[in-house]
């Protein structure tokens, strides 16, 4: 039944969390601590705060809502909300990783997350930064001791797919921990754990709250890891998410399944105008990849995610501005997963070796499709490439 209807996970009532007044959405506990009717009490839940309510910088009844529900959607034993992706990334570094060990990027990962491992430097962390096209390239950076493969699939600003089954177990014979970033494809359209990746993390800010209101992150696993990086990581780097941030990204699970399932069929939508489109170049999604990478699609992915990326035949920085200004329905911004569709250049005129480093041209768009009609998202890129590009 579970695995059958696994998106119901999203919309089922609380009846067991919402005893008092049996009410359809759950309560939020906004409280920063919790009172004891006895010392004994106090104590045996003081020495326990992972199974008990003590502090909310710890457990709260309505984020643990959400993390039981992240745990099911990806067949996990157990899930840690946090307060951001990076909150969530950053705790799960720090848990891990020991000083004189070694990480390997894959791929394009998220920026920030690049520059977490990188800062870890100070702290005696090696790291190897590689850009493959087959994920057998990886084995070739294994050292005696590296401990980490972290790794995106499909990667940001390129999304390219990687073979996750391989990668786990090529990381299994050596002990190395497999920590995948699956933002892109949200719980739904990606089950990485079921090939023996050991960590999922979700940035909660995109499709999971789903609209531009939130910032909040997830790790999930076994019971064990999760439980190490509750101790650890997420005990001491604090970044603990807020019972209402938790509310709104329950709120936003229960549209999730509708959501996703617009997004894949808009964005296919999108994607074979734009295929057509003489003033760009390059469109990077699993959809318009090679045949090795739809293979990859075949294989690991249930739907399309809707976040994708252009390269514009003309490298002029100026009409690439054009092109944004002219855009109406499409908004310039960060982030994504929203309701709105947006537009993000990689080149800001003022940080090209930095774009270059990543592998990115100047004429790299980042684009979401959001939640519009998608004829109209169509429309709109291409009235603006007409006024920037000419038609
Ligand atoms: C946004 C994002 C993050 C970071 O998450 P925050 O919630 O913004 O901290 C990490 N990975 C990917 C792929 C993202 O898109």
């Amino acid at each position: 039944m579970e695995k059958k209807y696994v998106e119901n996970i999203c919309c089922e009532v609380e009846k067991e969390s919402v005893k008092e007044y049996h009410a359809m959405a759950p309560e939020i506990v906004q409280t920063s601590s919790f009172h004891f009717p006895t010392a004994e009490d106090f104590i045996a839940c003081s020495d326990d705060e992972k199974n008990n309510y003590v502090y909310t910088r710890g457990t709260n009844p309505t984020t643990e809502i959400l993390e039981k529900k992240l745990a099911r959607l990806e067949g996990g034993e157990k899930c840690k909300v946090f307060s951001s992706g990076m909150g969530a990334i950053a705790a799960t570094m720090f848990t891990l990783l020991e000083q004189g060990d070694h990480v390997i990027m894959v791929n394009t990962i998220y920026g920030e997350a690049l520059a977490l491992i990188k800062y870890m430097e100070k702290f005696g962390i090696e790291r190897t930064k590689i850009d493959v096209s087959s994920t057998d390239e990886i084995a070739l950076e294994i050292k005696k001791n590296t401990k980490m493969i972290y790794f995106e699939s499909p990667s940001s600003q390129k999304f390219e797919l990687l073979d996750l089954e391989k990668i786990a177990a090529m990381a299994k014979k050596q002990q190395i921990f497999t920590v995948i970033d699956s933002t892109w494809a949200s719980p739904l359209f990606q089950h990485p754990l079921s090939y023996g990746i050991d960590l999922v993390i979700h940035s909660c800010s995109k499709y999971i709250g789903g609209h531009s209101d939130i910032v909040a992150g997830a790790v999930i696993g076994s019971e064990r890891l999760v439980d190490n990086i509750f101790e650890n990581g997420h005990q001491s780097l604090g970044a603990t998410n807020s019972p209402f941030n938790s509310w709104l990204a329950i709120r936003g699970l229960r549209t999730l399944a509708v959501r996703m399932n617009h997004q894949h069929q808009a964005i296919i939508q999108v994607l074979d105008h734009l295929l057509k489109d003489h003033r760009i170049a390059k469109i990077f999604h699993p959809y318009c990849g090679t045949v090795e990478q739809k293979d990859l699609a075949d294989k690991y992915l249930s739907g399309y995610g809707s976040l994708f990326a252009i390269d514009l035949v003309d490298e002029d920085f100026g009409k690439l501005k054009n092109f944004l200004n002219a855009l109406e329905v499409v908004t310039i911004g960060v982030s994504w997963g929203g309701f709105e569709s947006l537009a993000l250049p990689a080149f800001k005129g003022n940080n090209l070796a930095a774009i270059e480093k990543r592998g990115l041209s100047p004429a790299h768009v980042r684009l979401y499709v959001g939640l519009e009609e998608p004829m109209s998202i169509v429309e709109d890129i291409q009235q603006a490439l007409d006024t920037a590009y000419g038609k």
